[in-house]
Formats: C-alpha cells, sequence, structure tokens
C-alpha cells in the first residue's frame, strides 16, 4: 500500500516576489529545534501508519539546514525498502558533498529550483541563484546517484518563447530524469500580485506550454501529469500520491496531509508549531472531511489531470461531447487533450 510522508522546511534565504509558500527568511535560528520537532512528531505518529513508500521535503529551501540533521531526522521515517525519499534543492546551494551526505542518509531524488536558465528571467523572477551552480548541482546529484527532478517557471513578464525555448534546451542538455514546468500564477498578497504590469499573459503562456510538450516529447520525456514529464520508470512516486487520492502525514508547519479521508493541516508559523510539539500537543491546526461524495469528485478532478485520466463510467452524461477538443475517449478512459490540459481548471469543474 502506498503511504507517504511530506516534511515542511519553513526556511528561505530571500523571499521570491511571486511565491506565496509558508516560509521566512528570518527564522533559520529555530533550525535545531525545528528539525528536533520533526523528528519528536515523525517518532510520536508515524508508527501507528503503514510503513512510508515516498516521502517528499519541500519549502521553503530545505538545502538551507545542515543536511547531516536533515537525514537524521528522516532516519526516523519507517520507510519501505525501495523508498522514493525526494528534496527540494537550490542549486546554489547542492554540491558534491551534500548530495553525498543526502545519498548516504537514504535520500533517492533531488528536484533543484532552477526555474529559468535566462538571467534576465531570473531577474525578474526575483531569484537570485547563479545559472552556472545548476550544472554543479545536477552533477553533483548524478555522481551521488540520485535521481534528478529539474523544476521550471514559464510566463514570466517579459520572457519571449525564444527565451522560454533556450530555457527548455537547456534543461534537457542537463539530462536530468525528470522536468516539471509550471506556469506562473498570481498568488493573492505577493508584490507580484500588486503589480499587474508583469502579471502572466495567458496567450504566451499557453504558446509557452504548447512548446514544454513539443520540445520534452521530443526529448523523450513522457507528460504523466499536466505540469510533469518524465523519462521511462522516472515518474513521482510522490506525486501519484497526490493525484491519486492517496493518504501522507504531514509533518512540519504549514505542511497538509491526508489521513483516513480526513485532509488536515499544522499550525502555519514555525513558533506555533514548536509550541505544540515541545508541550506535547498535536501540531494540527485544522481539518475537513469530505463526504462520500465530495471524495469521489475530488478523485476525479485530480485524475483528469494525469495522462491515464478518468473512468469514461464515472463522467457525467454529455461531459465528452460539451468539452469537445478539450478531453477525448481513449479506450474506457476519458483524457484531457494538449489544449484541455491548458484549460484543465475549468474541465475539472464540470465533473462536479
Ligand atoms: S525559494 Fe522557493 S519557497 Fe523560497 S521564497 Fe523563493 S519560491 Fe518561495
Amino acid at each position: 500500500m502506498a503511504f507517504g510522508l511530506y516534511l515542511h522546511v519553513p526556511f528561505c534565504r530571500h523571499r521570491c516576489d511571486y511565491c506565496a509558500f509558508a516560509t521566512w527568511t528570518d527564522r533559520l535560528h529555530l533550525e535545531e529545534r525545528y528539525l528536533a520537532a520533526c523528528e519528536r512528531q515523525i517518532r510520536s505518529e508515524a508508527p501507528a501508519h503503514p510503513p512510508v513508500t515516498s516521502v517528499f521535503v519541500g519549502g521553503g529551501t530545505p538545502t538551507l539546514v545542515d543536511p547531516h540533521r536533515l537525514v537524521h531526522v528522516l532516519g526516523a521515517v519507517p520507510l519501505v525498502p525501495g523508498a522514493e525519499v525526494t528534496i527540494e534543492c537550490n542549486p546554489d546551494d547542492l554540491d558534491a558533498d551534500r548530495a553525498q551526505i543526502y545519498a548516504d542518509g537514504g535520500v533517492t531524488r533531488i528536484s533543484i529550483g532552477v526555474q529559468s536558465m535566462d538571467p534576465e528571467v531570473l531577474v525578474t523572477l526575483g531569484r537570485e541563484h547563479d545559472r552556472a551552480n545548476v550544472r554543479r548541482a545536477v552533477e553533483a546529484a548524478r555522481a551521488a546517484g540520485l535521481a534528478i527532478n529539474i523544476d521550471l517557471v514559464y510566463g514570466a513578464a517579459g520572457e519571449t518563447l525564444g527565451q522560454w525555448e533556450a530555457t527548455l534546451e537547456a534543461a534537457i542538455a542537463l539530462d536530468p530524469h525528470h522536468i516539471s514546468a509550471y506556469a506562473l500564477t498570481v498568488e493573492a498578497g505577493t508584490p507580484l500580485a500588486a503589480d499587474p504590469a508583469r502579471h502572466p499573459d495567458d496567450d504566451i503562456q499557453a504558446d509557452e506550454y504548447q512548446l514544454a510538450t513539443q520540445r520534452l516529447g521530443a526529448a523523450g520525456y513522457d507528460w504523466y501529469e499536466i505540469s510533469n514529464w518524465s523519462k521511462p520508470g522516472h515518474e513521482c512516486r510522490h506525486n501519484h500520491l497526490y493525484w491519486s487520492g492517496g493518504e501522507y502525514l504531514a509533518v512540519g508547519c504549514a505542511a497538509h496531509g491526508h489521513v483516513g479521508g480526513r485532509r488536515y493541516w499544522n499550525h502555519r508559523t514555525p513558533e506555533r508549531y514548536l509550541a505544540a510539539i515541545e508541550e506535547g500537543r498535536s501540531p494540527e491546526s485544522g481539518s475537513e472531511e469530505l463526504d462520500e461524495d465530495g471524495r469521489r469528485v475530488e478523485h476525479l478532478q485530480l485524475a483528469i489531470r494525469t495522462r491515464t485520466g478518468v473512468p469514461a463510467a464515472d463522467v457525467p452524461d454529455g461531459f465528452v461531447d460539451q468539452l469537445e477538443g478539450l478531453v477525448e475517449r481513449r479506450g474506457d478512459r476519458v483524457v484531457l487533450t494538449t489544449e484541455g490540459r491548458l484549460l484543465a481548471n475549468e474541465v475539472a469543474i464540470r465533473l462536479e
């Protein structure tokens, strides 16, 4: 049985101006206490659940914390043999030593936040990493035997199709196992949200997505979810858990979990999370339980985003005819067309 664990590291060096994640640039002094609290939470909660088949350490910037401390925490997770263990990495931080410490500590996969290979676009995104470090990070991960994902973002203000194409080609040339390409979105409360002149243009983003589909497909990366492509055999198992309605524990502040049909989330700030754990209380701050119909719809809305889509028998009457061009029958399944992938949220709403 697949069972996951998400661990959140809420520290960043610098706040990217499009980012609304739960992360702080002035809390790194809490690192040691925070990781000790995560370990304590894992040791108290994980034994009541099935052994873990996939771990994802996200943030924030997990590579900001001491790698020995982080793998020590991961050592508390009861893993099945062959479990997938991914850490999100900033390319500036991933050198050969760190990659080897991760690999020796049971990490199997890293996800490198590259976003763009174009210096101008990186500035527009408010990112600071050095492009040359991307190659160093990939080589370090490869030498340590880690599977590699490269995360890209398209749609920054002023990004031309040519710049995006160059980023795709540069990412492909690094020969990672997996590439994710996300449309830049405007999140409420961010500096980007307050600056409409820099908001992405839907038509340009659509062209950029089509280009990603062509280039990545031609380079041997199979599309398997709206924003994800992989070499055969390298799909992210943890992501599949999310899209298939699977279960996973939430460790750390602001982490979300799904266990026993219940979705729940932990206290958002590191301080509240630490207070709860250190006082022996649950770090959970809220939850919701969907009824059977809500669960069924949610499951369809997540599954339609994937290559295998949803069973034709489960979609509403007239769904395929009304959404002609956006969805198509493939055997006994209904899947998104390439155009449909651009409008996946609108398609998903029609599954209610
Ligand atoms: S590095 Fe990632 S998590 Fe941190 S502020 Fe930038 S986008 Fe957000």
